[in-house]
């Protein structure tokens, strides 16, 4: 069931959302070779702290940090470590959550390590390209399958595939909540689209196949084909005029 925020609700995931914009934003400056992934976590858990708010991953299902650090072939959920250490050309996508007052933010960025290649800056502004494409669809009267069908025919009209095991998601009280956005078109319509729904859209992409496995640890979900991938995502509600990005300083 999807259930419509009441307005004192929306500024409450506005101030949410607001704490995973600042870090997106701030933590761009810290990723540079030579930075272990453990560091980049410690330093979000505090600046949440220190804005209000609490990590939103961590404890989640077990999740053990506040960031979700995922490097070239892995596409999500990847756990921050000292032996992780950023390499030039490395791409890293960091995916956040926090939550203020008992509702969620959620949001993710694929930032580049130093200079990287063109295949993979490529890469990464289709997947974030894709997103706002998305995003444009997702206004009252339209259908859940509007938003998948715009980041769908985006990605593969540049030439890439779409992870398919892993989707946007409704977001409130619970980080996870219906609909599920799917990132590609499956026929369906979906529910309708309504003013004061809450959602995360969050298109994952690869240069290679769509396949991901989840590793042994059982949270990093990387590509079968080792190929690399891009993450990106944004909280948005859905106003009278229309979707307003909610994990954006
Ligand atoms: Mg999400």
């Amino acid at each position: 069931m999807i259930r419509l925020k009441t307005n004192k609700e929306l500024d409450l995931m506005r101030k949410a959302n607001r704490i995973v914009a600042i870090i997106l934003s701030e933590i761009e400056s810290r990723i540079k070779p030579g930075v272990n992934t453990y560091d980049l976590d410690i330093w979000a858990e505090e600046k949440i702290l220190s804005l209000g708010g609490k990590p939103g991953f961590k404890g989640y299902g077990g999740f053990p940090a506040t960031l979700c650090t995922s490097i070239n072939n892995e596409v999500v959920h990847g756990i921050p470590s000292k032996d992780r250490i950023l390499e030039e050309g490395d791409i890293v996508g960091i995916d956040v959550g926090a939550v203020y007052k008992g509702f969620n933010g959620d949001g993710a960025r694929t930032f580049a390590v130093g200079e990287v290649s063109n295949k993979a800056r490529d890469l990464m502004d289709t997947c974030e390209k894709s997103l706002y494409e998305g995003i444009k669809m997702a206004k009252e009267g339209k259908r859940v399958n509007d938003i998948s069908v715009a980041i769908d025919r985006f990605v593969r009209a540049r030439g890439y595939e779409i992870v398919r095991d892993l989707t946007g998601h409704g977001i409130g009280e619970n980080l996870h909540e219906d609909p599920q956005i799917l990132n590609y078109d499956n026929g369906q319509k979906g529910p309708r689209l309504k003013v004061n729904m809450t959602l995360a859209i969050e298109p994952m992409i690869t240069n290679g196949g769509y396949e991901v496995i989840t590793l042994n640890n059982e949270w990093t979900v990387v590509t079968a084909d080792g190929s690399l991938s891009a993450h990106y995502e944004n909280t948005i509600a859905i106003t009278e005029n229309g979707p307003e990005i909610l994990t954006k300083v």
